[in-house]
């Protein structure tokens, strides 16, 4: 027999789209329940930049000092090394927020952190190792989620279900929400290698049919090779010298840890995915962050649009829920307010792997920098524009005042 739980809105997916919902939903008086799957937020790879407007949002709820008290790195400026030559991209001192940079946090930090911050409130729990596993319905609409944790199954009774749990969304499927796939001809090979040296802020470097990023994590550099999808074998198959010897020459900066990587088994390949629901709810389930809308790499934004996701969500929801007055239109409007972002965005990612990294990474050739990229080199002014379409992105979301807290 299952055991029976019962709240105002229950979450699966405790990522960053499901967490900040969940702490949003919390504060606004309802009883929230969200359900991981995992037992610790310690996975293989998490995207780790919280960006200026993420930070903001954090601003809004009291928490950004505490949040800025974790380990992290703060990156005021962005730049790339194309054939060896440093050109800067992106400077983030003239926007208009609290925070100025891009903060690289592991996202295990900021996970736990928002968890942390979650689990003080009167009407919020975390139940971890547990996953989401079918919908409860009645009547064509979801009152519910079915679930698989340690102590068996459970079935939690809510007046809102949210599917918040990512691009492999078993909440989707279960719903028969629609998916268009805008494709993505690139997957990711990601490791670490110990760092030596100083501070260096290229993040992305380019060499003759190769694309690296580089993230300076203090005491190691964390990097991600971008290959051709459903490559990874053959790259394995030329041996990890070969896979070395690439990495040294596109970002020579991490070259000196490279010895380090002796096994394959320390680089993970990760498939990216560039997809989009076309409703994003059913009566009762509202589905947020990559659940709704899978993102690319390209940018580092994929955590800060889900979070944007779940504030939108919070500030719809929250109040038509507390008065026990939550429609299918209401749901909808979220998916209203999120599809223009969330489109523009995609747009973009879809631009630049098409057009730029998919024809670098098959021609194997050195290519010049394209012409954006030599207009940013010579006019400061470009690169606060860029700063500002990647650190606020597109219409971004503020807390409502009910939900705000003073620092
Ligand atoms: C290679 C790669 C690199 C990226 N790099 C960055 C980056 O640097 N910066 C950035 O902003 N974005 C990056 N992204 C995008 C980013 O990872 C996502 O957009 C973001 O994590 C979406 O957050 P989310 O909360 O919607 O989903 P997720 O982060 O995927 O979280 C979903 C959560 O749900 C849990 N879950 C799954 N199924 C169930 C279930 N059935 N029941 C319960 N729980 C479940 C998972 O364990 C997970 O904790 C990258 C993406 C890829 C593929």
């Amino acid at each position: 027999m299952s055991a029976r739980r019962e709240v105002d809105c229950c979450i699966a997916g405790g990522g960053p789209a499901g967490l900040v919902a969940g702490l949003l939903f919390a504060r606004a008086g309802l009883k929230t329940l969200v359900l991981e799957k995992h037992a610790d937020f310690l996975r293989d790879f998490r995207g780790d930049t919280v960006h200026p407007s993420t930070l903001e949002i954090f601003h809004e709820l009291g928490l950004l000092q505490a949040l800025l008290a974790r380990p992290h790195d703060q990156m005021p400026k962005l730049g790339v090394r194309f054939n060896g030559k440093y050109m800067p991209v992106a400077d983030f001192a003239g926007l208009p927020t609290q925070c100025r940079f891009v903060a690289f946090m592991p996202q295990a930090e900021f996970l736990d952190f928002v968890a942390d911050e979650a689990e003080r409130l009167p009407g919020f729990e975390l139940m971890r190792s547990t996953a989401a596993t079918g919908l409860v319905e009645d009547g064509g609409r979801v009152t519910g989620l079915r679930a698989a944790g340690p102590d068996g199954e459970l079935t939690v009774a809510s007046r809102l279900a949210i599917g918040a749990d990512g691009r492999h969304s078993t909440v989707r499927e279960l719903a028969g929400l629609t998916v268009r796939d805008l494709g993505a001809p690139i997957d990711v090979l990601w490791f670490s290698v110990p760092r030596e040296g100083g501070r260096d802020d290229t993040l992305i470097n380019v060499s003759a049919g190769h694309l690296v990023v580089t993230i300076d994590r203090g005491t190691y550099w964390q990097c991600a090779c971008v290959i051709a999808k459903g490559e990874a074998e053959a790259v394995r198959a030329r041996g990890l010298p070969a896979f070395r010897a690439i990495i040294a020459e596109a970002a020579p900066q991490v070259a000196a840890g490279l010895g380090a990587l002796t096994d394959w088994d320390q680089v993970k390949l990760l498939s990216v995915k560039v997809d989009r629901l076309e409703r994003w709810s059913r009566p009762g389930l509202l589905c947020i962050g990559d659940a709704a809308h899978a993102m690319s790499p390209i940018g580092g934004v994929g955590i800060n649009l889900a979070i944007q996701d779940a504030v939108a969500a919070a500030n719809l929801l929250a109040p038509k829920l507390k008065a026990q007055d939550l429609t299918a239109e209401d749901l909808d409007a979220v998916r209203r307010r999120r599809l223009w972002p969330t489109r523009v965005t995609q747009f973009a990612q879809v631009q630049a792997q098409d057009r730029f990294l998919a024809p670098l990474i098959e021609g194997g050739r050195p290519v010049a920098p394209p012409l954006p990229l030599r207009a940013l080199a010579r006019w400061p002014w470009l690169r606060g524009l860029v700063a500002r379409a990647v650190g606020l992105g597109v219409r971004p979301e503020h807390v409502g005042a009910p939900m705000r807290r003073a620092a």
